[in-house]
């Protein structure tokens, strides 16, 4: 796509707004909303914003003391530069259309601490070895029938579910929900991210839609729009959604498992596939199975990256807890999925709903990468529960933990480079002492009377 289909799209859709944004470092779409003359006349070179979007922090408070983006460099303005590719017609809003942006400094340089820079990072060692990566997240949400001030009024709790039952899987639960998620779904679609497949979820408003699987880039672009749109769609109904990873702690949380697969530079050949061996798993699926798994807990904040994530990692509730992989294994960290040289694939269950998918995805990428560069081998799957297996190491348990892992990991450095890894230790340092300092309702409850 360039500029001339853009601008007759913009002619055809009567577009008179652009959104123009990229992900932050929560994956979090950002940005500004043009007139669709001022975005044309700017496409090309870009547009400014304020580096702060890398130097708060999710609740909008400016932590000041980032590497990159504080009170001494004065806050100047990255570029956002719009990857046209990324075009879309947004078809919930009338005569609104959006793109994802790269942020450049400004000299012109990609931003090293953009997530979005970051997985544009590994996807290059991919292409050097040889290789191209396909991937979809599953994400689980819950939608509640909230709005943004009864949120507040109700200070988060006692909140009212889509549908009061549990009623996974449920044919007629599901249809009775049409009108609001398959209208979220046929949005979806229409805005150019296909939806495969969705089903009502382990949880009273719990669903799970699933996104075709997409090359890398394009998936976790597709990853944070959905989650953008979701929340804009069900808000035009009169709901709320969240990807929280746990929600509450006495019902299941929301996985974001992340579908791999890598193919040849060109994308028509699955390198995971080798029917001679068993599952048809190649020699250098199991060095991505051994990568995946060596690093995980070093690469752990990547794919779990807030207090809340390490909540949803309680054992018998799909999540995992330790570091195992099995053939068609859901209670494993890593699942491998075979059947066909197109589907092979591995699902790493690590993930939660509220990962940033950039990071997320160059994590899982960067350690598939790294088994095959150092030709390691696996432990052999796990057959039955993963939960019951003693001697596999456990995943961090706790952000604090962790952050300690990914400050000390030389393959963060290597893969995502130094800048990156120093703002966001810095910024993960910063939620880590928020929280060490919030006094919660469980406190208030548990301690009030009694000490
Ligand atoms: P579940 O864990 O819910 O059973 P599935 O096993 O049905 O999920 O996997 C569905 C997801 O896997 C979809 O998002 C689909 O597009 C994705 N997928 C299918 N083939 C591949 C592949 N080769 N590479 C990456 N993702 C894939």
């Amino acid at each position: 796509m360039d500029i001339y289909d853009v601008s007759r799209l913009i002619e055809e859709h009567k577009v008179r707004t652009v959104k123009v944004g990229g992900a932050d470092l929560d994956g979090v779409y950002r940005g500004k909303r043009l007139s669709a003359e001022h975005f044309l006349a700017g496409a090309a070179d870009g547009f400014p914003q304020c580096d702060v979007v890398f130097g708060w922090d999710i609740a909008d408070e400016v932590i000041g003391s980032l590497p990159y983006s504080n009170w001494d460099i004065g806050f100047a303005d990255v570029n956002m530069r719009p990857d046209l590719e990324t075009f879309a017609i947004v078809p919930w809003e009338d005569g609104a259309a959006s793109v994802v942006c790269d942020f450049d400094t400004e000299h012109g340089e990609p931003l090293p601490i953009s997530p979005r820079f970051v997985l544009k990072r590994v996807l290059e060692v991919a292409r050097e070895a040889g290789h191209s990566a396909k991937m979809a997240a599953e994400l689980e949400v819950r939608f509640f029938r909230e709005d943004q001030e009864s949120l507040q009024a109700k200070k988060f709790d006692d909140l009212r579910p889509l549908n009061p039952g549990y009623n996974c899987y449920s044919i007629h639960h599901a249809s009775i929900d049409e009108p609001f998620i398959g209208h979220i779904c046929r949005m979806l679609n229409a805005y150019g991210i296909p939806v495969e497949a969705y089903n009502r979820e382990h949880g009273a408003g719990m669903y799970e839609i699933n996104i075709r699987y997409a090359d890398a880039l394009r998936a976790a672009d597709q990853t944070m729009l959905y989650k953008s749109a979701t929340k804009e769609l069900a808000a035009q109904m009169g709901g709320m959604a969240t990807f929280m990873a746990k929600y509450r702690d006495d019902v299941d949380g929301c996985g974001g498992h992340l579908h791999q697969s890598l193919w040849s530079a060109d994308g028509e050949t699955s390198v995971f596939w080798d029917e001679a061996r068993p599952h048809s798993a190649s020699e250098l699926l199991e060095c991505y199975i051994a990568g995946l798994l060596t690093t995980m807990p070093e690469f752990m904040l990547m794919y779990a990256p807030n207090v809340n994530s390490y909540k949803r990692f309680v054992p018998k509730t799909w999540a995992p807890t330790n570091m195992t992989w099995g053939i068609e294994n859901r209670t494993c960290a890593l699942r491998l999925i075979s059947g066909s040289p197109s589907a092979i694939r591995i699902e790493n269950r690590a993930p939660g709903a509220d990962m940033n998918p950039y990071l997320a995805f160059a994590a899982s990428l960067a350690g598939g990468l790294h088994g095959i560069e150092k030709g390691l081998k696996p432990p052999p799957p796990t057959k039955g529960s993963a939960y019951a297996d003693e001697t596999a190491g456990k995943l961090p348990g706790s952000l604090p933990e962790a952050l300690a892992l990914f400050r000390e990991s030389e393959l963060a450095v290597r893969y995502f480079g130094q800048e990156f890894v120093d703002q966001y230790v810095a910024f993960r340092e910063w939620e880590v002492e928020k929280h060490r300092r919030a006094v919660t309702d469980w406190e208030r409850r548990r301690y009030f009377e009694m000490v």
